[in-house]
């Protein structure tokens, strides 16, 4: 395996045990915990002088913080994305600065590409020749297009409710798309858990299936971390005041946290970035942890799940402990809106800044303005807003929400006439 100089091997969260990253692939075989990178720090030849020589052009240019070098990257120019500054939300939400990272500019189209060029990588050092998951869309999307790049099989496990496009691109791209009945019967939706079992009992029938899945390959939220050292970059290495988030599996937002830990390790950084986890009323388990001073979430009934925002339906984000530590380590927060505040929050941006943020990415948008509103964010704040994916990626929910307010606005012109 072809690896970073820094990268001793991958540890377990909750064991703590150390393993080799050329035998395992997966989960900790000791106690099933997830797995996550570990680089001796001493041995990081990189500064940001060094990195103000590179181009911003790809998330590779943090090499010597991944486990794999750029040489061996399956990459198509994932990363270095653009930091917009949004004047008018910044008006509107009465603090000094809004910034919004646009993760709609990668190779898919959302953020998924950061993570699925790591594990990709991963697949194709160990070689692979099939890789697996289940998504609520976009991972799925992601994991077709960096396997078709890799030239390896992919099979993607999603639910009835992901987007056309998602389920669409994912066939272009050549991947087996297998949409996933309710587990007990067709006729309703399916929800991501749903995909999840179909997926697992394929995975139990082909032994030599590579899995890609969130927080089963360690080197998803390894990928997503260098969203963190992006925006630190962009910043000049001045840690802004809240970074707010669109959780779902917290993939990006554990992966944000450790890489401002090791900014601040490094010396590279003061503060740590003040992480807040946004997420939909009808899909709120780790905010609800949150505000309960819990260590983990309370999974939803799939049938309890309320809400537009495809990418953030996560029922039981089983990774909420790591995410719950982020958000406390890193003095940041939780919100939950509804999906209209969501909604309007999307067109709102669409409006005011022209930016087009996906349905499920105004979650961070709205949560922003509810925390403004609780005094959370002072006058002079830089708030992130983080815009995981592109706003043409799910324009159903948009449009639909938008016919919905002028037949609202004309019923109530109607009553006016009257
Ligand atoms: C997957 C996804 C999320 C949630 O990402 P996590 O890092 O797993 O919390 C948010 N927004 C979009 C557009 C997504 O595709
Ligand atoms: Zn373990």
């Amino acid at each position: 395996m072809q690896t970073s100089e820094a990268f001793v091997g991958l540890d377990c969260v909750d064991c703590g045990n150390r393993f080799d990253p050329g035998e395992e692939p997966g989960r900790c075989p000791d106690c099933g915990g997830i797995l996550d990178p570990a680089y001796d720090y001493d041995r990081v030849d990189l500064s940001p002088e060094q990195l103000a020589d590179r181009p911003f052009e790809s998330m590779w240019r943090y090499a010597e913080l991944l486990p794999f070098p750029a040489e061996a990257a399956v990459s198509m120019g994932e990363g270095g994305t653009a930091l917009v500054e949004c004047p008018e939300l910044a008006d509107a939400m009465g603090v000094g600065r809004v910034l919004l990272k646009d993760e709609g500019r990668n190779p898919t189209g959302t953020f998924k590409d950061r993570g699925q060029a790591a594990a990709m990588t991963a697949a194709a050092q160990h070689g692979a020749g099939t890789v697996a998951l289940n998504s609520a869309g976009n991972a799925g999307q992601a994991a077709a297009a960096y396997a078709a790049r890799a030239g390896l099989d992919a099979h993607v496990y999603l639910p009835k409710r992901a987007g056309f496009t998602q389920k669409a691109m994912t066939e272009v791209h050549g991947a087996e798309l297998h949409v996933c009945d309710p587990v007990g019967g067709a006729g309703k939706s399916s929800q991501i858990g749903d995909a999840g079992a179909a997926y697992a009992a394929a995975m139990d029938d082909h032994s030599d299936w590579y899995s890609v899945k969130t927080f089963v390959t360690p080197y998803r939220h390894e990928g997503k971390k260098t969203m963190a050292l992006e925006l630190l970059e962009q910043l000049d290495w001045e840690a802004p005041d809240a970074v707010v988030y669109p959780t779902g599996g917290g993939v990006g937002l554990v992966g944000m946290h450790k890489a401002a830990v090791e900014a601040e390790k490094l010396g590279w950084t003061d503060d740590l970035v003040p992480m807040y986890v946004a997420q939909a009323e009808g899909c709120a388990p780790v905010v609800k942890a949150y505000e309960a001073g819990a260590d983990e979430h309370e999974p939803l009934a799939d049938d309890e799940v309320d809400t537009a925002c495809n990418g953030i339906a996560i029922p039981d984000p089983g990774a909420s402990p790591l995410i719950l530590d982020a958000v406390r380590e890193s003095d940041g927060g939780a919100v939950a809106t509804s999906d209209a505040a969501i909604l309007d929050a999307a067109i709102e941006v669409a409006r005011r800044e022209g930016l087009e943020v996906g349905a499920t990415c105004a979650a961070a948008v709205s949560g922003a303005f509810e925390l403004a509103d609780r005094g959370e964010f002072g006058p002079d704040d830089t708030v992130v807003l983080l815009n995981t994916g592109a706003g043409n990626k799910d324009v159903d929910a948009l449009r639909a929400h938008l016919g919905e307010r002028e037949a609202a606005e004309e019923a109530a012109d109607g009553e006016v006439a009257e």
